[in-house]
């Protein structure tokens, strides 16, 4: 049930005269349908993880594979365009929204820059509205929502093209406790009704703790691996 595997990632930068070792062989699966949560304090390689498996940045060191395949090409262009596009939806703690785009235009985005027919765009913009709950502020601009709301449309929007992976980096950085509980379980919907994969990248306990599984980083290695006990989720 593996989509993603994550084997021996090495990366180092050099800043100044210092070479610092943000990532020291990782190794990893994550499982279809998993939300795997990747939980240590700031500056322990989450974030560099993310950025390599989003293929916005390339390891020294390392392979990944998806649905058993080699990616050796995903860090050089055009494929790495074409891979993040296939196979990636991301979601920030600030939400990178277009101001100037209404809550449908936003999430239609994708759809549109890929050439999508009128009809597929407002078909498929439909369903995730009501998927992240937000049909009735379809027209509004990003700035009248809450953050809580604002949230939803990057979700949506990360979702509308169906990648397989959605990257979460701290997604409920900007929230408070309630608004954030509320995106988990948004994130935990999609996980349940369309078996989207998640890596959600967070310091919060209290949000690693939605978890199916946590990889515990510190100074760029995985220092320990929490499994949810489903027996005692599903009781
Ligand atoms: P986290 O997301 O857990 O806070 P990061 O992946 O951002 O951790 O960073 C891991 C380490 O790599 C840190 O020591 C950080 O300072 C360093 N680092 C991250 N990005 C860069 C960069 N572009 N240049 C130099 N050092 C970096
Ligand atoms: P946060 O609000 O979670 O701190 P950032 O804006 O710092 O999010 O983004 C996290 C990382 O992802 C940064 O290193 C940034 O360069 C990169 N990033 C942010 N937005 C995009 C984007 N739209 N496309 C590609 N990379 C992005």
């Amino acid at each position: 049930n593996t989509l993603l595997s994550v084997n021996n990632l090495c990366k180092t930068y050099t800043a100044a005269e210092n070479r610092i070792s943000a990532l020291k062989d990782i190794t990893f699966d994550l499982n279809r349908g998993e939300l795997l949560v990747v939980m240590g304090t700031s500056g322990s390689g989450k974030s560099t993880l993310l950025q390599i498996i989003g293929a916005l940045d390339s390891p020294d060191q390392g392979k990944i594979s998806l649905n058993g395949v080699l990616q050796d090409k995903m860090f050089m262009e055009p494929y790495a365009t074409q891979y993040r596009s296939e196979n990636i939806g991301f979601i920030f703690q600030s939400f990178h929204l277009m101001k100037d785009l209404s809550v449908e235009e936003n999430i239609a985005l994708p759809l549109i820059l890929k050439g999508a027919s009128g009809s597929e765009v407002k078909g498929k913009v439909n369903e995730m509205l009501d998927l992240v709950g937000l049909t009735s502020w379809r027209k509004q601009r990003p700035m009248q929502l809450s953050g809580g709301q604002q949230q939803r449309v990057a979700i949506g929007r990360s979702l509308i093209m169906r990648p397989p992976i959605i990257l979460a980096d701290e997604p409920t950085g900007n929230l408070d406790f309630n608004t954030s509980r509320e995106i988990l379980n948004v994130l935990i919907e999609m996980k349940e009704q369309l078996n989207q994969s998640i890596i959600l990248v967070t310091h919060d306990a209290n949000v690693a703790a939605y978890g199916d599984r946590i990889l515990f980083f510190h100074d760029g290695e995985i220092v320990d691996t929490y499994v949810k006990n489903t027996e005692e989720a599903d009781m």
